[in-house]
């Protein structure tokens, strides 16, 4: 089978398709990294929220509690096989004003009814944390079950695992998709072509272009993201007991006294030099060390959003094809999910071709 796309999304399925001991080929321009500009994964944070969501039933819901299980799963196989990915548990939600503290507080509540572990701290497990915090924080939830990964990591291992396991990574794009003779043929830039009974369309951003000529719209729109790294003190970044989300903003924290710190939300293709200033300066609530902390790197990068349908998209199109894009906000969280969907549609055979 063929995964077009070696984002977070295309190399999970890749990975976990060939663990399962089906054949796969990974097509990307860059299938080893660092991915072309544009792109999602090698951009994110690695926030896993997962259990700190606003509804409890449904699908959404179900795909965030299956990847938060997989993922603890798929961490212990990857460290095994000698290939770790760095994981930091828990989220630390901080209510800025009474109305999201009242969120915060019935969050608590529905989470703890399910038997799910969810803390609120209120202003004296909060002082333990200061001068860390942003200013004004009136309470925290803590979810023990979510988290943060390291994104490139757990890339780097999908693909090294993967290719011990026979994974070809083919470093080509795709240029379009045609099915004959009970097959998909795959055409390749390099003049090259494949023949599969399976194609998965992870292309991210690209994707819509490659359905369209097939007739399948799934218009997807950029939502630009930008994010820093910077430099801290010492007894900071000793004092974070977890990733904390502020108003929307992740703060993570990262090994040799590193934070990250992002994203912007910006539909669109173009970063705004204003919204960059708003979050470095966490919207006025940075704190004196936040404020003077260096920069290291900043970056950005495109999230895909499904225009009219909710994210993600995660669909058999025809016979033997199978879209996994549209992740918009939640392709790390949402990578093993993805690719167990997939995985569960080829294992009922439905809809495969013969490649006869
Ligand atoms: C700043 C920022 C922070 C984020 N933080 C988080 C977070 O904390 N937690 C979280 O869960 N999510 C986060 N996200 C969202 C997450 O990054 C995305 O949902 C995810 O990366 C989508 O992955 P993908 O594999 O679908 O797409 P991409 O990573 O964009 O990958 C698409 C791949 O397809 C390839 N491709 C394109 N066209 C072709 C073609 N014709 N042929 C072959 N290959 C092709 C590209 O080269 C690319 O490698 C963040 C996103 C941004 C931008």
């Amino acid at each position: 089978m063929v995964v077009i796309g070696a984002g977070i999304i295309g190399l999970a399925a890749a990975w976990w398709l060939q663990r399962l001991g089906h054949a796969v080929v990974l097509v990307d321009p860059a299938p080893h990294g660092p991915q072309p500009e544009g792109s999602g994964s090698s951009a994110a944070l690695g926030v896993l929220m997962g259990e700190v969501f606003h509804r409890s039933s449904g699908r959404a819901w179900r795909l965030r509690q299956q990847s938060l299980r997989l993922w603890e799963q798929w961490r212990a196989e990857l460290a095994l096989a000698g290939q770790p990915v760095p994981h930091r548990p828990g989220l630390l939600l901080l209510a800025a004003d009474a109305q999201e503290l009242a969120r915060l507080e019935a969050l608590a509540l529905s989470r703890q009814a399910l038997g799910l572990a969810m803390e609120l701290w209120q202003q004296p497990a909060l002082e333990a944390l200061r001068p860390a915090l942003p200013h004004g924080a009136l309470a925290g939830l803590f979810s023990p079950r979510d988290g943060q990964l390291d994104p490139l990591a757990a890339m780097a291992a999908f693909r090294h695992d993967g290719q011990t396991r026979g994974l070809e990574l083919r470093a080509d794009r795709v240029e379009a998709l045609e099915r004959r003779n009970d097959c998909w043929h795959v055409s390749l830039q390099g003049g090259a072509g494949l023949e599969a009974p399976w194609v998965l369309v992870a292309a991210g951003l690209a994707s819509p272009a490659l359905l369209a000529p097939l007739g399948h719209e799934r218009p997807l729109e950029p939502v630009l993201g930008q994010a820093a790294e910077l430099e801290i003190g010492p007894e900071l970044a000793a004092a974070w007991p977890a990733s904390v989300v502020w108003r929307g903003i992740n703060l993570v924290p990262r090994p040799q006294r590193r934070l990250w710190l992002g994203a912007t939300l910006e539909p669109g293709l173009s970063a705004d030099p204003a919204r960059w200033s708003a979050l470095r300066q966490l919207e006025g609530a940075a704190p004196e060390w936040l404020a003077q902390a260096r920069v290291q790197r900043h970056w950005q990068g495109l999230r895909a959003r499904p225009a009219g349908r909710p994210a993600p998209l995660l669909e058999q199109l025809e016979p033997g094809l199978l879209l996994l894009s549209g992740h918009y906000r939640n392709g790390v969280l949402l990578a093993p999910a993805s690719a167990a969907w997939a995985a569960d549609v080829i294992a009922t055979g439905n809809g495969s071709l013969t490649c006869r």
